[in-house]
């Protein structure tokens, strides 16, 4: 089916976990979507924006300025009350340059440990599309809450440790289509979406 979609567009992540969701979402237009992990490339991409905004635009801009293909690119985090923000922009490397997402949570199980339940927070995602001209953004918002001891083999990052508002299960314990249905992300790049003319 794939196969006879013509325009391609390139994710600028190699995160596997985000592409199977984000494809999912485009799965009914009538656009092929490759990401960095489809080709050989060594791109360096340095995140130095202090936002989401800002970090997403360097993605998708430098990603751009490699191909001459369209793009899209997000960045996205999980922002915790009680760390005043963290780990925010620093997400993915919360624990280190080069951090696990087993690290990653750890750390963070380490750093709320000896902190009152519940442990507020949020996930956030910036998304982006660039043609080489112009920037569409939009962002999408999951609420919920952390919990210290990790459940399920669903998503990635801190999906094990996360429980979004009004469920008992963690984003570990929900199946794509069940995630994507509420998921920062899935808001984020549905709206996306809707804006892009294909
Ligand atoms: P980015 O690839 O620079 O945007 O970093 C995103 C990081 O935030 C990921 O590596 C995860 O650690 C975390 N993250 C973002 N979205 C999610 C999600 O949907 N589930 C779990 N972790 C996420």
């Amino acid at each position: 089916m794939e196969s006879s979609k013509n325009n391609t567009i390139i994710f600028a992540t190699t995160n596997q976990g985000k592409v199977t969701e984000v494809k999912r979402i485009f799965d009914d237009v009538d656009v092929k979507i490759l990401s960095l992990a489809d080709f050989n490339d060594k791109i360096e991409i340095v995140e130095d924006g202090l936002t989401f905004e800002e970090n997403a635009k360097i993605k998708a801009k430098t990603v751009y300025d490699f191909y001459k293909v369209p793009v899209l690119a997000d960045d996205s985090g999980i922002v915790v009350d009680q760390l005043k923000g963290a780990p925010g922009v620093f997400s993915a490397r919360y624990a280190g340059e080069h951090a696990t997402d087993k690290m990653n949570n750890d750390k963070l199980i380490q750093d709320l440990k000896h902190l009152p339940e519940p442990h507020e927070a949020r996930f956030v995602c910036q998304a982006i599309y660039y043609d080489g001209k112009d920037y569409t953004v939009t962002s999408g918002v999951m609420e919920g809450k952390v919990i210290l001891s990790p459940r399920g083999e669903h998503g990635f990052g801190y999906d094990p440790l996360f429980i979004s508002e009004g469920y008992d299960r963690t984003n570990g314990e929900l199946t794509l289509d069940e995630k994507n249905m509420f998921s920062h992300r899935a808001k984020a790049f549905r709206n996306l979406k809707k804006k892009i003319h294909f």
